[in-house]
């Protein structure tokens, strides 16, 4: 039987503490001119409450941070939305700043077990994310409902987005686990960042941080960070971040 250390390692290696991800990126994002003065944060995480210890690491060294979130970590928020972040962030010698901060997450059992999470007070272990393994479910009976339903219209939106980007790679979709289908949602909330990026951002005033990844719940208590992407974008010229990891 794996244990918690061996599955993060096989699936999200290099994964920190979510306090050691902050500090190190605060750091490689500073050294190109973004401090917590001069920069709003924007933060995408799912609903899920074990999801807001992230936010509060977040404000811990940025600040209070324009909400990205939504169900399985999706932005649903559009361009309305961002134009919104982006009108409240200061401005510095005549320059905006934005560091986005968008994460999907997973829980990870003592066991090893991906997808599995303890929730005080109830028994037993409960889904994490809930959502994208409602979603997984659905692929395994052969009951995907890919329709927009206006009373259900995050996950519906989630379903829709998220698919095509799974059969497009000719992931053999019984085989599919929620480790893999986790990826494959930072990946497509990574892309969809930067699409909205470019329809809202005037990179003339303004300068930018990416940071995305996925958000890990621990068995017991505290979560952790696996990067996927983290770079700046600095007077148009993007920069990738160099991030000094700790000794893992
Ligand atoms: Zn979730």
């Amino acid at each position: 039987m794996p244990s918690f250390e061996q599955s993060l390692d096989e699936r999200f290696p290099g994964a920190m503490s979510e306090t050691d991800f902050l500090e190190i990126t605060y750091n490689a994002i500073a050294g190109h001119g973004f401090d917590a003065d001069n920069t709003i944060a924007c933060v995408g995480v799912c609903r899920d409450e074990l999801c807001r210890s992230l936010v509060w690491a977040v404000r811990d060294v940025w600040g209070e941070a324009f909400n990205f979130s939504g169900l399985g970590g999706l932005l649903t928020l559009g361009i309305a939305g961002f134009r919104a972040a982006h009108y409240h962030a200061p401005i510095y010698n005549g320059r905006e700043r934005y560091v986005y901060i968008i994460m999907p997450h997973i829980g990870i059992s003592e066991d090893g077990d991906f997808g599995k999470c303890l929730r005080e007070g109830r028994h037993g272990s409960s889904a994490a994310c809930g959502a994208l393994s409602a979603m997984l479910e659905e692929f395994r009976t052969g009951t995907l409902d890919l329709s927009v339903n206006n009373d259900n219209i995050e996950y519906s939106l989630l379903k829709q987005h998220l698919t095509p980007r799974l059969l497009g790679k000719g992931l053999d979709t019984d085989s599919l686990d929620i480790a893999t289908l986790t990826l494959a949602m930072s990946n497509l909330i990574t892309d969809d960042l930067e699409r909205m990026i470019e329809l809202t951002v005037d990179k003339e005033v303004a300068d930018y941080g990416v940071l995305t990844g996925v958000q890990i719940h621990r068995p017991i208590s505290g979560s952790m960070v696996w990067i996927n992407k983290g770079y700046v974008c600095v007077e148009g010229e993007r920069r990738e971040l160099e991030l000094e990891l700790p000794n893992l």
